[in-house]
C-alpha cells in the first residue's frame, strides 16, 4: 500500500490497486473562520495550503471515505470538486442523507463487513473526546482495510485512545495504523483527538505496527505540534514505530 498524507486528516490511500481519498478537506488556506472557543482566534482555517493541486488529489480516485461530517473532514470545496457519481462511504444513514442532499448519488453506509472491489472495509468505533464534550462532538468512525495481497491498515479517525481502539487492534492486528494526533481542543473539555500519551498507548497495543500521526497543525485548535510529538517519540525510543509525516509526504508499506 501507499499512504500519502495530504493535510489534516486528508489522505490518499492506494490499497490493492484501488485509490481511496479519506476525509477530503480541500479548501484553500484561510477560507473558513476559526473554530470558536479555542486557540488562535486570529487565524482562519485551513492554516496551511494543500501540498498538491486539487486535480492531483482527486484524479483516479475509486472511492472516498468520510469518517464524519465536521468541516475539517468534509468541506464545501470537496462537495464542489468531487464528481457527483463518485463512490462515497460514510458512517451512518444521517451522514448519507446529508451527502446525498449535496448531490452525491453513490453513497454507502460502511458496515462491519463491507466489501469494495475485493477489499474488506470494516467500520470501527471512535470517541471524539471524553466525557461531556462527546455530546457536542458527535459520532465518528474509523475503518480497517483488509486484502489478501496487502498488510492490514487501520485508519482510526477522530478518536481519542479508549478501549474500542484496543479492541480493533486486538481483533484485526493492523500492521499500519493512522491516528489523528494533533490533540485538538476547545478551551474546556479536553482532547478531541489523540495527544502524545494516546499515541503512546496505541504503540504499546501494537508495538510492531507502523503508526502515522496526522491531523496536525492544520486547523486552529491544535495543541500538539509535530515537533513536540517527534521529541516525545525520540525520548521514548520509538522513532521507527511512530511516523510524523509532513503534508504531502508518502510512505509505502
Ligand atoms: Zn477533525
Amino acid at each position: 500500500m501507499n499512504i500519502q498524507h495530504i493535510r489534516n486528516a486528508t489522505l490518499i490511500v492506494q490499497y490493492a490497486e484501488k485509490k481511496f481519498l479519506i476525509d477530503p478537506f480541500l479548501a484553500e488556506k484561510g477560507t473558513y473562520p476559526p473554530f470558536p472557543n479555542s486557540l488562535r482566534q486570529d487565524q482562519q482555517n485551513p492554516l496551511v495550503s494543500l501540498p498538491l493541486s486539487i486535480d492531483e488529489i482527486i484524479s483516479g480516485i475509486d472511492a472516498v471515505i468520510v469518517t464524519h461530517l465536521h468541516l475539517d473532514h468534509w468541506d464545501d470545496t470537496a462537495k464542489e470538486v468531487l464528481p457527483k457519481e463518485i463512490k462515497i462511504f460514510v458512517q451512518n444513514e444521517e451522514d448519507a442523507v446529508e451527502i446525498k442532499n449535496a448531490g452525491f448519488i453513490n453513497v454507502e453506509v460502511l458496515q462491519e463487513n463491507t466489501v469494495f472491489q475485493d477489499i474488506k472495509l470494516t467500520k470501527t468505533k471512535g470517541e471524539h473526546g471524553r466525557g461531556d464534550i462527546l455530546k457536542l462532538a458527535g459520532l465518528v468512525c474509523g475503518v480497517v482495510f483488509e486484502h489478501q495481497s496487502e498488510k492490514t491498515l487501520y485508519v482510526a479517525g477522530d478518536t481519542v485512545w479508549y478501549e474500542a481502539v484496543q479492541e480493533v487492534i486486538d481483533t484485526h492486528k493492523p500492521e499500519v495504523i493512522v491516528v489523528n494526533g494533533g490533540d485538538n481542543q476547545f478551551l474546556q473539555g479536553g482532547s478531541l483527538v489523540m495527544g502524545k500519551e494516546d499515541i503512546y498507548e496505541v504503540y504499546k497495543a501494537a508495538p510492531n505496527a507502523k503508526i502515522l500521526s496526522v491531523h496536525m497543525e492544520a486547523v486552529n485548535h491544535w495543541t500538539l505540534s509535530r515537533e513536540e510529538l517527534r521529541t516525545f517519540v525520540n525520548e521514548k525510543g520509538i522513532t521507527s514505530n511512530v511516523l510524523v509525516p509532513n503534508d504531502g509526504e508518502s510512505y509505502t508499506f
